[in-house]
């Protein structure tokens, strides 16, 4: 059985960064927590906890110790509310989340009406709509560019996470809505090089094996994406594979979410191997 792993596949730079910091600042007695899961993947949030990295949903389940902000960042706010509860703030903000942040609100400074070009209920997207002081309007479709009214001063920021070519097709709609239009493509390439390394084995395999929490939107997208060439099955670990999945199947192809790690890329890969 010949067994072929993507060529962008698993964790993302900003995945990694924050994992390392979340375990940079473990703490024995269970006082780190990470503010939301870490990343969508239940083993990896796991075997931190294990380590001493546990995890809150609210900064009100936090009496003391040290609160981890994760790689999809948070409004300004939260930070305000953990230091005015005495909570020591360790940032693992991926720095293209930052910076998209960070656009957001200079332009809100300069006078720029905001558009966000992002999933509205997407963590990452609702951080960056706080950073512009709740002004931006957050945008996802065609449709709703062409309801943006005209403006003096226009500024667009885009989720990381999005789309290249669904970028595009929404600014092209929003550039008669003022003369005065600053476009920062605030798009980083983890997600965009990932999908395209999956189409592309997807289309030159049998059977592809997409690994990741099935919360995890950017893996569900990656078995969307790869069932549209071949036979796909989305799998959080080795212990889900079947037999009968791989009767006459000759090439297996692999990938894995942003958020998917290492140790269960391995497992599947030896195991796919071994039949
Ligand atoms: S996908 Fe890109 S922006 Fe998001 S965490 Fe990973 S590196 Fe950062």
């Amino acid at each position: 059985m010949e067994v072929i792993l993507a060529d962008y596949l698993g964790f993302c730079y900003g995945v990694k960064r924050a994992i390392k910091i979340a375990r940079e600042n473990a703490s024995a007695d269970g006082t780190a927590c990470t503010l939301g899961p870490i990343i969508h993947n239940p083993q990896m949030v796991d075997r931190l906890r294990r380590e001493g990295v546990g995890s809150v949903d609210r900064l009100e389940e936090m009496e003391k110790g040290t609160v981890i902000i994760r790689s999809h960042g948070v409004g300004p706010a939260v930070y305000d509310e953990a230091k005015a509860r005495g909570l020591e703030v360790v940032d693992a903000t991926c720095p293209h989340v930052k910076k998209a942040q960070l656009s957001a609100k200079e332009l809100v400074d300069e006078g720029y009406s905001v558009v966000i070009i992002g999933e509205k209920e997407h963590p990452e997207v609702k951080s960056i709509f706080e950073w512009s002081s709740g002004k931006a309007q957050i945008i996802e479709t065609e449709d709703e560019a062409e309801a943006i009214e005209p403006c003096g001063k226009l500024g667009i920021v885009c989720q990381t996470t999005f789309s290249g070519a669904r970028f595009r097709q929404i600014v092209m709609r929003l550039l008669e809505k003022s003369r005065d239009i600053r476009i920062l493509r605030t798009i980083c390439t983890a997600t965009d090089q990932r999908q395209a390394a999956a189409i592309d084995l997807a289309s030159k395999v049998d059977l592809m094996l997409v690994i990741g929490g099935k919360n995890s939107a950017n893996t569900t997208r990656l078995a969307q994406l790869c069932s549209e060439k071949c036979l796909t099955y989305h799998i959080e670990t080795a212990a889900e594979l079947q037999d009968e999945w791989f009767d006459k199947i000759k090439k297996i192809g692999i990938t894995a979410g942003a958020s998917t790690p290492d140790w269960i890329i391995k497992e599947v890969y030896k195991k796919c191997q071994n039949r």
